[in-house]
């Protein structure tokens, strides 16, 4: 498949400026909060398939926000009151219930994402931007591989959720210890592996581009999702594009924070 080809599998849907309160909050892992927001206003959440992400916007208190808030009227805003922005994934879209849990990673109380996640109570208002385009797997891929860390859960779990029972994936999640895994059904063949830090902080390439490194993957059929920190990113990418040949389209790497330094 060329590399036009793997870029019409991405889906594009209507970007808008979302403001839905929270539902509930539940503690999915001592390290995870799964925050549910929703509301009528959802009705016109397209879903984007995959590992659809949204842009949450966090204004400074006491700014007084336009009615009604739009992408546009927040923009017109922006000279006065601009948004600090973090990029989550949509970790579940229910259409029915018109509701969207969004899974946050509590690795600082001070995160602008992480502390808010932390102290949210039901009620309480998040506005957010997207969805944003999606990855949609190549059907015609023998074996996907899925790397990330704990950020990328929700995005590999919601791949692995839209897998066909025929797909086969290799699935590698770094966590801080054996108490954050989590169950991540699948029709797929999907043989999934824990990497545990066990103490080590959040960050290193090591373990993740170590156990990508020992994967047996067929070169011409594998296409590779992976997501995390900047450095093991680049690590199993350049490891997959340089050593093992995989071609370029088929190699679908994406930051998701970058070690010291806020946002993304
Ligand atoms: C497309 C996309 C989808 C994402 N989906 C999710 C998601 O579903 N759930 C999720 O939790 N995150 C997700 N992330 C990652 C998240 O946006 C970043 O971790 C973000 O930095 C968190 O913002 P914060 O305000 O909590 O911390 P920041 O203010 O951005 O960072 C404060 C400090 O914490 C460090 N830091 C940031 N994240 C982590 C971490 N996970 N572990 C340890 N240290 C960290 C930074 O290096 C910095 O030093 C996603 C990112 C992208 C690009």
């Amino acid at each position: 498949m060329s590399a036009n080809a793997a870029q019409a599998r991405v889906h594009r849907p209507q970007v808008k400026l979302w403001r839905v309160p929270v539902r509930r909050i539940e503690r999915v892992t001592p390290r995870m909060a799964r925050v549910t927001v929703g509301g009528d206003d959802l009705a016109d959440f397209a879903g984007a398939g995959t590992d659809q992400n949204v842009m949450l916007y966090f204004y400074p208190d006491g700014v007084r926000l336009p009615e009604p808030l739009t992408l546009e009227s927040a923009r017109a805003l922006w000279s006065k009151a601009r948004p600090m922005t973090r990029t989550y994934t949509v970790a579940r879209h229910d259409p029915d219930a018109c509701e969207i849990d969004f899974d946050f990673v509590l690795h600082a109380a001070d995160g602008l994402g992480s502390g808010w996640a932390q102290r949210a109570r039901p009620g309480d208002p998040l506005i957010f931007v997207g969805p944003s385009p999606a990855y949609r797997p190549d059907p015609d891929a023998g074996t996907y591989l899925l790397a990330g860390d704990e950020t990328a859960l929700p995005a590999i779990a919601a791949i692995l959720r839209e897998l066909p029972a025929a797909a086969r994936a290799r699935v590698l999640v770094e966590v801080a210890g054996a108490d954050e895994e989590q169950p991540l059904p699948t029709a797929a063949d999907a043989e999934i592996t824990w990497l545990h830090r066990d103490g080590r902080p959040a960050g290193r390439p090591d373990l993740l581009d170590g156990a990508v490194r020992g994967l047996d993957l067929p070169a011409g059929t594998t296409e590779a999702w992976v997501a995390g920190e900047r450095s093991a990113v680049l690590a199993v990418r350049r490891h997959l594009l340089d050593e093992r040949g995989l071609p370029r389209h088929r190699v679908r790497p994406t930051t998701y924070w970058r070690h010291g330094q806020s946002g993304n």
